[in-house]
C-alpha cells in the first residue's frame, strides 16, 4: 500500500465528522480534506436561521487548531474535478492531482435554480455560508420578499425574513408546505403557523415569470397575480454534487450509490452525507438530507474503511426545523402517505403520530420537544398504534 492516506472530498459536516472519527478510531496515516470552499468546514443549519437573522456569524464546526493538532491537512478553495479510480488519483481545479489509498465522497448538494428565471439581482438560493451572508445583506434592505418553495429551507427562510420585518409571500405548488414530506394534515398546521406570523402563504400555485430591469421587481404567479418583490429566494430543493464523478466508474443515481456501510461501486471509494444514497435495512437505496444522519453514517463508514468491527446501532432517524419560536421535530420515518393521528394541537404547538401497517413509524411535533423525544423507544420497538393512542 502507498502512503497517500485517506482523502475526503467535501468541506462540510460529513467531511469534518469523517476526519474526526478517523483519528478517534486510531488511524494514524495521512488525512486530507479537499473543499471547494475557502472556509473551514462549517455547520449549515444556522444559515437559514440565526445567520440570516444576524444573531450568529461563526458557524465553523472546529477551529483551525483542531486540524493542526490532529494532523489533518486542509486543501481549501480547491474543487475536485475528476477521479481516476484505477490509478487512485483525484484531479483538482488548481491543476494538481492527489493520490489516495481510500477516498471519501462528501460533496453534499447543489441548490436547484429555475432556469427560466432571468439573471436579475435579488434572486437568491441558499446552501452555503457565502450565500447566507449575501442573502442577509439583501434581506436587511428588502421590503417585499417572495420565497419560492415551501420545503424546510423555504419555510425557515420565510420565518427568518418575517422576523426581520420583511413582507413575505411563500409560494408552493403543492396543497400545503411540506406536503410531500409530512403530508397535508401537518402541512396545514405549518401554513397556519406562518399565516399567524403574517406570511402570505399561497399554495397550489406556481411562479410563471419573474420581471425586473437589472434587479427583480415583480413575480407573476401562474394565475396571473403580480406580486411586488425586491427579493426572491428560490428554495425548490437540491441535487447531489456529483458532476465531478462523471466517467469515474462510481455509480450515481440520485446520489452516489452505496451499500449499507457507505462502500461505492468503485474499490476504495466511500460516500456519506447528503450526497450519498445508502442501502437501507429493507434493501432500498435512500438518500437522507439531514444533519444527524451524517454523524450516524460516519460512525459506520470509518470502521468499515479501516477494517474494524462496524458497530450495530439501531438508529431512529431524526431531524428538526426551527420556524419562529417553534421547533418542528421529526423522529422516525414519517411519510406523507402514512395515517396521521394528531394527538395534541393548541393552535400553535402540536404532536402527531404516524401510523403504517398498524405500528407507529414516526412522530412529528411542533414546539413539544420533550414529547417527541419520549417516543424514540416506541418507534424503535415498532409499537402498535393502539398502544400509543390508548
Ligand atoms: C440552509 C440549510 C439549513 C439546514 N437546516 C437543517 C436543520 O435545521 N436540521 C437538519 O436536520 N438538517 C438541516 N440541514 C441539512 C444539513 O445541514 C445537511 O444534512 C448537512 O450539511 C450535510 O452535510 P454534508 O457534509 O453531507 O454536505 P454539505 O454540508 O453540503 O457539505 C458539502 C461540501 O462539499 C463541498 N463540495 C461540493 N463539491 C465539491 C467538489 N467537487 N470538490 C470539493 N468540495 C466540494 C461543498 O462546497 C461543501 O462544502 C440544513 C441545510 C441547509 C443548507
Amino acid at each position: 500500500m502507498s502512503n497517500n492516506g485517506i482523502v475526503i472530498v467535501g468541506g462540510g459536516l460529513a467531511a469534518a465528522r469523517t476526519a474526526e472519527q478517523l483519528r478517534r478510531s486510531g488511524y494514524t496515516g495521512p488525512v486530507t480534506i479537499v473543499s471547494d470552499e475557502v472556509h473551514l468546514p462549517y455547520d449549515r443549519p444556522p444559515l437559514s436561521k440565526e445567520v440570516l437573522r444576524k444573531e450568529v456569524d461563526d458557524v465553523v464546526l472546529k477551529p483551525r487548531e483542531f486540524y493542526d493538532e490532529n494532523d489533518i491537512t486542509l486543501r481549501l478553495g480547491a474543487a475536485a474535478t475528476g477521479l481516476d479510480t484505477a490509478a487512485q488519483t483525484l484531479t483538482l481545479s488548481d491543476g494538481t492531482s492527489l493520490g489516495y489509498d481510500e477516498l471519501v465522497i462528501a460533496t453534499g448538494l447543489v441548490p436547484r435554480r429555475i432556469p427560466a428565471f432571468p439573471d436579475l439581482e435579488g434572486i437568491r438560493v441558499l446552501r452555503s455560508f457565502d450565500e447566507s451572508m449575501a442573502l442577509r445583506e439583501h434581506a436587511f434592505k428588502a421590503q417585499h420578499a417572495v420565497v419560492v418553495g415551501a420545503g424546510f429551507i423555504g419555510c425557515e427562510v420565510a420565518a427568518s425574513l418575517r422576523t426581520l420585518g420583511v413582507d413575505v409571500v411563500l409560494v408552493e405548488p403543492q396543497p400545503t408546505p411540506l406536503a410531500s414530506v409530512l403530508g397535508e394534515q401537518i402541512g396545514e398546521l405549518v401554513s397556519r403557523l406562518h399565516r399567524s406570523e403574517g406570511v402570505d402563504v399561497r399554495t397550489g400555485i406556481g411562479v410563471a415569470e419573474v420581471r425586473g430591469d437589472g434587479r427583480v421587481d415583480t413575480v407573476v404567479l401562474s394565475d396571473g397575480t403580480e406580486l411586488a418583490a425586491d427579493l426572491v429566494v428560490v428554495g425548490i430543493g437540491s441535487r447531489p454534487a456529483t458532476e465531478w464523478l462523471d466517467g469515474s466508474g462510481v455509480d450515481v443515481d440520485n446520489g452516489v450509490i452505496c451499500d449499507e456501510a457507505g462502500r461505492t461501486s468503485a474499490p476504495n471509494v466511500w460516500a456519506l452525507g447528503d450526497v450519498a444514497s445508502w442501502r437501507d435495512a429493507t434493501g432500498h437505496q435512500a438518500r437522507v438530507e439531514h444533519w444527524s444522519n451524517v454523524a450516524d453514517q460516519a460512525r459506520v463508514v470509518v470502521p468499515a474503511m479501516l477494517g474494524q468491527e462496524v458497530p450495530s446501532i439501531t438508529v431512529v432517524p431524526y431531524f428538526w426545523s426551527d420556524q419562529y419560536d417553534v421547533k418542528i421535530q421529526c423522529l422516525g420515518e414519517p411519510e406523507a402517505t402514512d395515517i396521521v393521528h394528531l394527538v395534541e394541537d393548541d393552535g400553535r404547538k402540536f404532536l402527531a403520530y404516524y401510523e403504517r401497517d398498524g405500528v407507529v413509524v414516526g412522530v412529528v411535533g411542533g414546539g413539544l420537544p420533550g414529547k417527541v423525544m419520549k417516543a424514540r423507544g416506541k418507534i424503535a420497538a415498532a409499537t402498535p398504534i393502539s398502544e400509543m393512542l390508548g
